[in-house]
């Protein structure tokens, strides 16, 4: 028709239009920009242990996984990734027909969505959202129904209650997130057993997101919801080797499940990366099996690191929520007298040489996230005394 030419219609389609840019691109370009602390995207600044990455070279050498890797990944990461799941949790997978292997538990997540979703399906999820949930449930044509995590007695929980309201005839699935980000919150045993109640009353299948599961501090536990009575038949769990080995460039994740929702996940994965990361997988298979002295010191190494941040923002003047695991902590910056969050993260690395990002980008009722914002806690203990005492400079500066 005469007048419509391409440049009338934008080139990213409509379920796709709101997620044009993320918000650690324009974070990381201002830290570039800036010389700031980059404390804005989850990524360690310390590579794992040696040993692994020898294990990858290794492979690379020996000529192990150069070639494409069989699509559900190699036998002996499978067989490691049930090995771990029943050596943590008692849960016992077949390595055969019940483990996949993805690039990285995004593409876990998308091919998950994509393929248990049919058009106009409900999806209940936490907010704030593990940024790549948007995006994925409407890559795959679903609804997403949020349920807020609020502040309460120093730190995010879930009302189960808001849940329960939540979910609708329309709902097919929850997509759970503990440990979990943005927030640190992670679910209790009894907020678990009620979100498995519910999903077996309403029949849902359930998508949970535990790739922080070796990241819980103090005594707060990680518990897997597939381990609960009548999840194991519905649930899909993620984990993945990037946030535990430390090596998030290597993208390898997987899925646990029973064979039939396996089989579907890799229906969908098998055409968006059909298979990644041959090598690393031989050595996220020898990363699995390493003893428990290094979940712990693992796990003692980030508790140190979070409390020397959350000391730092709290002289500094933030309210800091209780993290209970991950990387990440959230902070209200009210009693800094500022509520904005996007204007105080887009001025903080000119006013304070420090990058954060503002949670507000994580919720779909962005009011509700406004105040709050995130820091990482994974980088080494100077450069997070460095980025405290930037903060404390900066706030008595403000006076
Ligand atoms: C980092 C992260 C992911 C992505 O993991 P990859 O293995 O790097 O793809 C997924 N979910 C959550 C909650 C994360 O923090």
């Amino acid at each position: 028709m005469a007048g419509m030419t391409s440049s009338a219609r934008p080139y990213l389609n409509r379920r796709l239009a709101e997620f044009g840019t993320t918000i650690f691109a324009e974070m990381s370009a201002l830290a570039a920009s800036t010389g700031a602390i980059n404390l804005g995207q989850g990524f360690p600044d310390t590579d794992g242990p040696e040993e692994i990455r020898e294990a990858a070279v290794r492979a690379l050498r020996d000529g192990r996984g150069n070639q494409y890797p069989p699509g559900p990944g190699v036998p002996e990461l499978r067989s490691a990734i049930a090995a771990h799941q029943l050596r943590r949790y008692g849960l016992s997978w077949d390595p055969g027909t019940e483990v996949l292997v993805t690039a990285g538990a995004t593409e876990a997540i998308a091919a998950s969505l994509l393929a248990l979703l049919e058009r106009g399906d409900e999806v209940v999820a936490l907010e704030p959202y593990y940024d790549s949930y948007a995006a994925s449930i409407a890559m795959a044509g679903g609804r997403r129904v949020p349920v807020t995590l609020r502040p309460h007695e120093g730190a995010f929980r879930l009302d189960l209650d808001e849940l329960r309201a939540a979910v609708t005839d329309r709902t097919r699935l929850l997509l759970i997130n503990t440990p979990h980000n943005p927030t640190g919150t992670v679910l209790t045993r009894d907020e678990l057993a009620a979100v498995a109640e519910l999903a077996v009353e309403r029949d849902l299948l359930v998508v949970t997101d535990e790739v922080y599961e070796h990241l819980v501090f103090d005594d707060a536990e990680h518990t897997p919801l597939a381990t609960f009575p009548g999840m194991r038949e519905r649930t899909v769990t993620i984990g993945s080797a990037g946030k535990t080995y430390s090596f998030t460039g290597w993208k390898v994740g997987w899925v646990t499940g029973t064979p039939e929702l396996v089989t579907a996940v890799r229906s969908a994965k098998q055409f968006l990366t059909y298979v990644a990361s041959g090598p690393f997988q031989y050595a996220v298979a020898e990363a699995l099996a390493l003893p428990d002295a290094y979940f712990e010191a693992f796990r003692q190494d980030m508790q140190t690191k979070r409390d020397i941040l959350a000391a730092g923002l709290a002289e500094a003047g933030f309210k800091v929520f209780d993290t209970a695991g991950t990387y990440f902590i959230t902070t209200d910056i009210r009693p800094l007298g500022e509520t904005d969050g996007f204007a105080f993260c887009r001025s903080l690395p000119e006013r304070a040489g420090v990058v954060a990002i503002p949670n507000a980008v994580f919720y779909d009722h962005r009011e509700a996230g406004a105040p709050f914002v995130r820091f990482a806690f994974c980088k080494r203990a100077s450069v997070l005394e460095e980025a405290a005492s930037r903060l404390k400079t900066a706030a008595a500066a403000r006076g």
